[in-house]
């Protein structure tokens, strides 16, 4: 699959002759044909399997209450070909590259059990690519193998609750050595899924000189049944509860042996921003697959009533409401697919990255606003979609990076450009 994508996005069909291969990849934003068969299968899914059983879901935010719900679910995958379409054949996935993941992402934007029927989720998605980057084969026979089974979950612990933890280099929780073990002391919090978890991949301190600033940090994983690891509250939170919550953690003289460090001492947050480059772009998609159905629904609103003697789609101020959301939804679906594409060239993203996260999900929260203005009281309503989902949208702009920290990174890109007498254009997208 990833060789298929690769290869018809380089196709230029108006410039490519037998003779004549193009000399560099181009943009070509139609979907291949063997991503068009799979989308429909998803779509399908999605369709006859996911959203019925939102309406069998004992609370409509809490899976894990319904967890059978989502065991069905993805047997219902497995039985479609669909299951775990992230991961390579071997372990049991499909091989599809970020672009594919991308386009599935939107797909499962519609309902939260989407992604979690695929297993196909933050934070399992993330710490399964971790585990295939930065993993020794035993570590992910050993956790990998039960994560992509869908036999576990796991978590992903780095933000605390006595740091700002937009600066990594604040976090304070240690792993010491200590014989054959790392000791593991502090507290972190907001630790989606920790809830039940089989495991964390842990970022601790197991470096004190400053000058290696986040080359101090590790990554470890933690079976969550080893003493000393303690779920100490979930906070809550407005918007949807992801399985497992989003609880605080204290880790007191957790020890575990020293072979559970993933990759090597120090490389915790290269590791990871590899990690969360393919996470960003499927939340992104994910966002966008809501966005869409939010301006589908504002339209089809608008067409229905009636004020001041013309129907609402008739005044002008609610024609520029539409208007403003197709914007951001096309400028975001572009952004996405192109930063997808370099990923799957191998191209530099990180820039790219940067921006589709926070100009996304601030669309995101742009395109729920208006819709909630366009549906009236209906808009705050909790039996319309629209209220919930302004409500989830709130979040997406602090996790995974909070807006503020993406937009210092992306300014200091331009200044580097600027400092070296170059133009910034190549730190807005890289494009012709
Ligand atoms: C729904 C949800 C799920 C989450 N899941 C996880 C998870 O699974 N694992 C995990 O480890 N964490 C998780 N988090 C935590 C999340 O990653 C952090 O909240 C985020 O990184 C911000 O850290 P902080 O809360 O400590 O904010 P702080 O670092 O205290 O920042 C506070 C504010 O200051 C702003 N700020 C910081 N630096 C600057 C600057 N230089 N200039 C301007 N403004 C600045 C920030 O943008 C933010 O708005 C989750 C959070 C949420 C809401």
């Amino acid at each position: 699959m990833r060789a298929i994508l690769a290869r018809s996005l380089m196709e230029d069909p108006v410039t490519t002759t037998a003779a004549a291969a193009p000399a560099a990849p181009t943009i070509d934003f139609r979907v291949p044909p063997e991503l068009a068969e799979l989308l429909e299968r998803v779509r399908a899914y999605i369709a006859e399997d996911v959203i019925p059983a939102e309406a069998e879901l004992a609370h409509p935010t809490d899976v894990l209450a319904s967890w059978d719900v989502v065991e069905r679910l993805r047997e219902r995958a497995r039985e479609r070909g669909i299951y775990t379409p992230h991961l390579p054949q071997d372990w049991g996935g499909l091989g599809v590259g970020p672009l594919g993941m991308a386009l599935i992402s939107q797909e499962c934007g519609v309902s939260m059990l989407a992604s979690l029927g695929l297993n196909a989720m933050a934070p399992d998605e993330g710490n399964m690519h971790t585990l295939l980057i930065a993993g020794t084969r035993e570590q992910q026979e050993r956790w990998l193998r039960p994560l992509a089974e869908g036999r576990v979950r796991s978590c992903f612990a780095m933000t605390e609750p006595d740091v700002a933890s937009s600066d990594p280099t604040n976090l304070r929780t240690t792993a010491v050595r200590d014989g054959d073990s790392w000791v593991l002391n502090g507290r972190k919090w907001f630790i989606t899924g920790a809830e039940g978890a089989a495991f964390a991949i842990v970022v601790a301190k197991t470096g004190d000189d400053d000058r290696r600033g986040h080359r101090n940090y590790s990554l470890i994983v933690v079976p969550t049944d080893t003493p000393g690891w303690r779920v100490v509250r979930d906070p809550g939170i407005v918007g949807a509860h992801y399985a497992g919550g989003h609880p605080e953690i204290e880790l007191r003289d957790v020890r575990v042996p020293l072979e559970n460090l993933l990759g090597g001492e120090g490389e915790g947050f290269v590791i990871a921003q590899k990690r969360l480059a393919g996470g960003r772009l499927a939340h992104a998609m994910r966002w966008i697959g809501v966005a869409q159905r939010a301006l589908d629904l504002t339209a089809r609103r608008l067409l229905e009533r009636e004020a001041f003697g013309r129907q609402l789609a008739q005044h002008q101020a609610l024609q520029f409401f539409l208007a403003d959301s197709a914007m951001d939804l096309y400028a975001s679906r572009l952004m996405v697919l192109h930063c997808a594409w370099k990923l799957e060239h191998g191209l530099p993203h990180r820039q790219e990255v940067a921006m589709v996260k926070t100009f996304v999900s601030e669309a995101l929260g742009r395109v729920l606003d208006r819709a909630v203005q366009a549906f009236g009281s209906h808009g705050i309503a909790t039996d319309e979609p629209i209220a919930q989902w302004y409500v989830d949208a709130r979040a997406a702009r602090i996790y995974d990076g909070a807006s503020e920290v993406h937009r210092m990174t992306i300014a200091r890109e331009l200044l580097k450009l600027a400092a070296a007498g170059e133009s910034t254009k190549r730190g807005c997208g890289d494009l012709a």
